[in-house]
């Protein structure tokens, strides 16, 4: 199977380095204002060259199908969510974003410490509007485990995690400053249409490793929500929550 241009894949590790080394008073907006690459571009990557496109024959997806296969037979309730999320999310992160997302970068403001360019916050509580949320401004995406004082299923959790991981690629590696990111990933508070065509590369090629999971993705309402700096500029209030 083809792979990444290894020049251009140490173009995107340098970007995710550069990212949150950038002044922390400038908003994510501006921190990708030198940057070409397109939505388009960046999704066409992940078509092409992820290593999720070898499929289940690959080893790699193979023991990757029977991890998701075991955590989704496991009760929910058994599971240490915060533990097996983090694991999916470095695997997808390998099979679908090149490794950057969980990529180590240097702490903003700290010459020694280091932590994950996209970080992951699991609260084991209800959320009123939302399973999940991802804060491009802070780099974390956050996951709520309950809903009405119960968890929510395994397959949930982790499609919500899929979806918020969508989100911070497009958001890190694409140009935001640009007219093809507002009309094709700012739509409907980032779900436009390139955020759609991503999203959908991802649960075409999850449900092939574990069928069912495109159907638990029809019932889930369009609950979750991004947030920007933009948005806060904007309303001029804290933090704007949309569905
Ligand atoms: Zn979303």
């Amino acid at each position: 199977m083809a792979r990444l241009d290894p020049r251009i894949l140490r173009k995107m590790r340098s970007k995710a380095d550069q990212y949150k080394s950038t002044n922390l008073l400038f908003p994510s907006y501006w921190r990708t204002r030198h940057w070409s690459k397109s939505p388009h571009r960046i999704v066409q990557l992940v078509r092409r060259y992820s290593e999720s496109v070898d499929g289940i024959a690959s080893r790699a997806i193979g023991r990757y199908h029977d991890r998701l296969w075991d955590d989704i037979a496991t009760e929910v309730e058994d599971l240490d969510l915060r533990r097996t999320l983090a694991r999916h999310m470095r695997k997808l992160d390998q099979l679908f974003f090149f490794g950057l997302l969980t990529r180590e970068v240097r702490s903003p403001g700290s010459l020694t410490r280091s932590e994950q360019l996209v970080r992951l916050r699991v609260h084991e509580r209800n959320h009123r509007t939302s399973y999940g949320r991802w804060n491009p401004d802070r780099g974390v995406i956050e996951i709520w485990t309950q809903a009405f004082h119960r968890r929510n299923s395994f397959q949930r959790l982790f499609l919500a995690l899929a979806h918020e991981m969508a989100h911070a690629y497009l958001d890190i590696f694409s140009n935001r400053n640009s007219s093809a990111f507002a009309r094709d990933v700012d739509p409907d508070d980032g779900h436009g249409p390139m955020f759609n065509r991503l999203f959908h590369i991802l649960l075409f090629r999850l449900n092939q490793w574990a069928p069912g999971l495109h159907e638990i993705q029809d019932e889930l309402p369009a609950q979750d929500s991004r947030v920007t700096q933009m948005h806060q500029q904007i309303q001029g209030t804290q933090v704007v929550l949309t569905v």
